[in-house]
């Protein structure tokens, strides 16, 4: 068989624990004995961070903003316990997603994997839906203070250039609970960017939804910039049939709950937080969402929504066969794939990339699983290893490639 050929690399960037030994195994049996695959290959592993003073991060945040396609595996967040197992740590060192994100100044959208054997449990959600969570501010910066006495509060802005701008809170006649929120417009710009260049590359429509009725400046601010940020694309939006809708986020509700899927929903980062558990978990599992970061200029990171799956790492390194779901690992490799064939303009890198979406897909249907998935089914079907359920699917990846 003749190998699909590459033109540019894809970003690379190799994680820990067991998604890092699923990697190696989608890459061997799924994807180099079809493709003659380029990477610029950067090791995320936690070793390799602390060995790079965590250089490493940026360096392979760097080449995704200058190749513009990456795939990431998922990596271990060091805390006070991982500290403990790895004693060779100089440091606890910060979260690559997070310093991902901030380099690439990019909003992340998560979609379920959809199959037949797992009903999702809105029965009219037909469609994925994929949420876009804003990154950045609001309750997440916030600065939170109690006081116990009665008295006013005010809130003080002191400008660069000498001004003072100061608004009256509230006069209370007792002890309160106080919090002041901000965000950027320079990071909601970028976020309604990445919203509108998202749904037209997916052709999809974007929702987005506040609450500017109550927060009519903060969430009013939010409304503005992404009318602003659509003028831009609304001939876009236009030649491609798609639309642009803002509604109220309690309307946006209730309105998902009865639509049939088959958009993007804009969130800001609280709702997009709760939102994407609600979402994950009506579709399924975390093993079965897809998460891409995209940039305002159109930069491309695919991963996995999960983690590193720690306890069955321990399982593998105790020599058990465990049966870790690689199905969003398989699909972030197809994403960055089926991206990079779209910009360097490669037909057969991109049926590949759709390949070995489809052949994951038919192997869940035919009741080749791993066990979260076989207990999800409601059928009575054994679970599969990791392995044979990746080998299930080259083989039927094989027979479409023929
Ligand atoms: P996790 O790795 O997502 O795993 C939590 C549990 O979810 C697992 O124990 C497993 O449940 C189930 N699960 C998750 N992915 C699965 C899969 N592919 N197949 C089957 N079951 C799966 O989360 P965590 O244990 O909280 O975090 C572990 C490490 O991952 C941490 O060090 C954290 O810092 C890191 N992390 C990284 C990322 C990222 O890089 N994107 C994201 C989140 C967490 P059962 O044990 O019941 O089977
Ligand atoms: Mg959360």
């Amino acid at each position: 068989m003749i190998k699909i050929r590459m033109a540019v690399p894809i970003v690379e960037m190799d994680g820990d624990e067991m998604t890092r030994v699923l990697w190696r195994v989608i890459k061997d049996e799924l994807i180099l004995p079809f493709v003659d695959l380029k990477t610029e290959y950067y090791d995320l592993g936690l070793l390799n961070r602390n060995a790079t003073k965590d250089s490493v991060t940026i360096e392979a945040a760097n080449a995704a903003k200058k190749f513009g396609v990456a795939v990431k595996c998922a990596t271990i967040t060091p805390n006070k316990r991982r500290m403990e197992e790895y004693p060779e740590l100089t440091e606890m060192w910060k979260s690559p997603n997070g310093s991902i994100r901030s380099i690439l100044d990019g909003t992340v959208f998560r979609e379920p994997i959809i199959t037949d054997k797992i009903k999702p449990l809105i029965k009219n959600w037909r469609r994925p839906i994929a949420i876009a969570r804003h990154a950045y501010g609001d309750v997440y910066k916030a600065v939170e203070t109690i006081t116990d006495e009665p008295g006013e509060c005010f809130m003080t802005f002191k400008g660069a250039s000498g001004s003072d701008k100061t608004v009256p809170v509230q006069k209370i006649d007792g002890s309160a609970v106080w919090r002041v929120e901000h965000n950027k417009e320079s990071s909601i710009r970028s976020f309604a960017r990445s919203c509108f260049n998202y749904a037209i590359d997916t052709k999809r429509d974007l929702w987005f939804s506040t609450k500017d009725t109550i927060s009519k400046t903060y969430d009013g601010f939010f409304k503005k910039i992404f009318e602003q940020e659509f003028e831009n694309r609304k001939t876009q939006f236009d030649e491609l049939g798609l639309k642009y809708f803002y509604t109220l986020i309690d309307d946006a509700a209730a309105r998902v709950m009865r639509s049939e899927g088959g958009f993007i929903w804009a969130c800001k980062n609280y709702d997009g937080d709760v939102m994407s558990d609600i979402v994950s978990t009506i579709f399924g599992s975390l093993a079965m969402m897809t998460s891409a970061l995209v940039s305002p200029d159109g930069k491309y990171e695919f991963e996995a929504a999960h983690g590193t799956v720690t306890q069955h790492y321990y399982k593998y390194l105790n020599g058990e066969k465990t049966s870790t779901n690689p199905t969003a690992l398989i699909f972030a490799w197809s994403g960055a794939l089926k991206k990079r064939a779209e910009l360097d303009n490669i037909p057969e890198l991109s049926s590949f990339g759709d390949n070995m979406g489809k052949s994951t897909i038919s192997a869940i249907n035919d009741g080749f699983m791993t066990k979260d998935l076989a207990s999800l089914s409601g059928e009575r079907i054994e679970g599969i290893s990791a392995d044979a359920f990746i080998a299930e699917i080259r083989k039927r990846l094989k027979a479409l490639q023929r």
